[in-house]
C-alpha cells in the first residue's frame, strides 16, 4: 500500500538535508507536494493551462487492421523564401549563403546542434580541402568556419599546407551557431522533417514533427541538406537507394597518461585513433558493416552492437599494461551513416569525371584530394537538381553522383561546397521568381565567387 510522507520526512530518511534545495525544486510540481511551501531552490514553474485534453479527432485509426491517418489541416510554423532542412556541413553553409545572397532563410534541424556528422557524428577530420600541397579547393563559408575555429582556443589543429585539419566538435558547434545568428537565419531545432508540401510537381514547403506537434513551413525553395535526401524523396524525386558502411565514432581520453615504459612491453594496441585539438584525447573512427541507413530496425541494431563493441574494446585497452588510465569519453551522439539516398539529378557526377578532373561550364563547387591524380574536379549545377520535381535542391552527401564517387562527394569540404552552391542558387531563384532549374547559372557563380567560393 502506498503511503504519503512529508518532504521533511523524506529528506530525513534520505539523510540529505544538504540536497533539500535541489530535490525540493525537482519535487515541487508533484501533486504530493502541492500544498507545501516552495523552497528557495531557484527553480520556477507555472501551470500554462489546466485540465488539458488534446483532440483525438485527427488521430490515426485502425480500419480493418490497417492504421489510417485522417485528412487534417496543419498549423503553419513559418513561411520563408528558402527553407533549409538539415543543419550539417551542407545545411549550415546553404543557410548562411542564401541569407547573405539576400533571401529570407529558415534552417531546421532534428537534433539540438549544428554540424551533422561533423560534430554529432564526431567525424572531426576534414579531408580533401587541399590538393597537391598548398592549393586549397574548398573555400567559401566552410573555410570561413575553419578560420573562425583558429581563433578559438583548442578549436582546430593541422591547418598547415597539405594537411587534413582536425576540429573540436564543441568549438565547431559554437562557431556554426555564431555564424548562423550573425547572418540572421531563423532556426528551429528539435524539428524532424517528415514530408514535403506539394503544389503539383513543385515543392512549396515541408512538414515537421516536434514537441509542438505536426506543423508546416512554406517556402519558395527548399534545400534538402538531410544527408539522406529525406525531403526530395518525400517530394517524389527519383533517387538511388544505397547501402554503405555504417560505423560509430568515439573519443577516448587520458592518452597523455599512458605509461611509456609499460606500454613498450606489449605490441601497440589497435583502436587508439587519431589526435584531436584536446591534448590526450583521440577520436576513433569505425568502418562498420555495409547496411541500410534507411531501415530503422537496422539502425537500432547497429547502434546497440557498436556501443557494446566500443565499450568492450575499451575494457581490453585498459587491461593492456601502460594503458590502464585510458577512458572512453563519449560515443558519437549520432550513428555514422555514410550514404543512403542519392538524387537522380539532371546531371550525375561519375568516377571518370573525378579521375580525369573534368571541368563543367556550370560548375558550382569544386572537390579535391590531398594526393594528385585528378586532384581537383568540378561539380556541375545539375547534380543538385531533380529531373522532374521543382523547387527543391539536393546538397551534401546525397547529391547526384555515381556510387563509385561516394567516398569523394561525401567528404566534409565537398559537402560544405555543394551546400554553399545550393543555398546561393535557392536564393537567386527565390529573388528572381523562377524555378531553380531556370536560374542564370553565371549569376549563381558570380555570387558564389563574391562569397569567396572556389570554382576552379
Ligand atoms: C563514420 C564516418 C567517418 C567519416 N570520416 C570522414 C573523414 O574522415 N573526413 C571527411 O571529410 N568526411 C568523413 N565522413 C563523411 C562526412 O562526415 C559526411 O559525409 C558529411 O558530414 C555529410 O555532410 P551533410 O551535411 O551532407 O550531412 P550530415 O553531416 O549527415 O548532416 C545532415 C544533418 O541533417 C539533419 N537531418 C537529417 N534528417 C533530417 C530530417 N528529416 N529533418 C531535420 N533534420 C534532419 C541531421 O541531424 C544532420 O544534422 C565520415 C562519415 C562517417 C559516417
Amino acid at each position: 500500500m502506498s503511503q504519503r510522507i512529508s518532504r521533511r520526512e523524506l529528506l530525513r530518511v534520505l539523510g540529505v538535508s544538504g540536497l533539500s534545495a535541489g530535490l525540493g525544486g525537482a519535487l515541487a510540481g508533484d501533486s504530493a507536494w502541492a500544498d507545501e511551501p516552495r523552497p528557495s531552490s531557484g527553480f520556477t514553474g507555472s501551470v500554462v493551462k489546466d485540465k488539458v485534453l488534446q483532440s483525438t479527432a485527427t488521430c490515426p485509426v485502425l480500419v480493418n487492421g490497417e492504421v489510417i491517418q485522417p485528412q487534417r489541416k496543419l498549423s503553419l510554423l513559418d513561411s520563408t523564401d528558402v527553407l533549409v532542412v538539415g543543419g550539417g556541413p551542407a545545411g549550415v553553409a546553404a543557410a548562411i549563403a542564401a541569407k547573405r545572397a539576400g533571401a529570407e532563410v529558415t534552417l531546421v534541424e532534428r537534433y539540438n546542434h549544428f554540424g551533422g556528422l561533423w560534430t554529432g557524428g564526431l567525424v572531426l577530420i576534414v579531408i580533401g580541402h587541399m590538393v597537391e600541397g598548398p592549393k586549397q579547393v574548398c573555400m567559401g563559408i566552410g573555410e570561413e568556419m575553419m578560420r573562425r575555429l583558429e581563433k578559438c582556443e583548442g578549436g582546430i589543429m593541422n591547418r598547415g599546407s597539405g594537411l587534413n585539419p582536425t576540429v573540436d566538435a564543441e568549438a565547431l558547434k559554437y562557431v556554426m551557431l555564431d555564424m548562423i545568428q550573425e547572418a540572421g537565419v531563423k532556426v528551429f531545432l528539435h524539428c524532424w522533417g517528415v514530408d514535403a508540401v506539394m503544389d503539383g510537381q513543385a515543392v512549396c514547403g515541408a512538414v515537421f514533427e516536434s514537441k509542438s506537434g505536426r506543423q508546416a513551413i512554406l517556402a519558395k525553395n527548399v534545400v534538402d541538406a538531410t544527408g539522406d535526401g529525406d525531403l526530395f524523396a518525400a517530394a517524389g524525386a527519383e533517387f538511388e537507394h544505397r547501402t554503405y558502411n555504417i560505423g560509430l565514432v568515439s573519443r577516448i581520453g587520458n592518452l597523455d597518461k599512458v605509461d611509456p615504459a609499460l606500454a613498450k612491453q606489449s605490441p601497440k594496441p589497435r583502436g587508439l585513433g587519431s589526435p584531436t585539438p584536446i591534448p590526450g584525447v583521440n577520436w576513433v573512427n569505425m568502418l562498420g558493416p555495409e547496411s541500410d541507413g534507411l531501415d530503422v530496425a537496422e539502425l537500432s541494431r547497429l547502434e546497440m552492437s557498436h556501443r557494446q563493441f566500443i565499450w568492450k574494446n575499451m575494457q581490453k585497452l585498459r587491461n593492456t599494461p601502460g594503458y590502464e588510465k585510458v577512458t572512453l569519453l563519449e560515443t558519437g551522439p549520432q550513428l555514422g551513416v555514410r550514404i543512403t539516398r542519392a538524387l537522380a539529378g539532371t546531371q550525375t557526377l561519375t568516377h571518370e569525371h573525378i579521375r580525369t578532373g573534368a571541368r563543367f561550364p556550370d560548375v558550382v563547387a569544386v572537390g579535391g584530394f590531398t594526393k594528385p591524380a585528378g586532384a581537383e574536379w568540378h561539380i556541375p549545377y545539375g547534380t543538385l537538381l531533380p529531373k522532374t520535381i521543382d523547387n527543391v535542391l539536393a546538397s551534401g552527401r546525397c547529391i547526384s553522383a555515381a556510387l563509385r564517387t561516394a567516398d569523394s562527394i561525401r567528404l566534409i569540404p565537398v559537402c560544405f561546397a555543394t551546400g554553399h552552391a545550393a543555398g546561393v542558387a535557392a536564393a537567386v531563384a527565390a529573388k528572381d521568381g523562377c524555378r531553380p532549374r531556370d536560374v542564370e547559372v553565371p549569376k549563381v557563380q558570380r555570387i558564389l565567387k563574391e562569397q569567396e567560393a572556389y570554382l576552379g
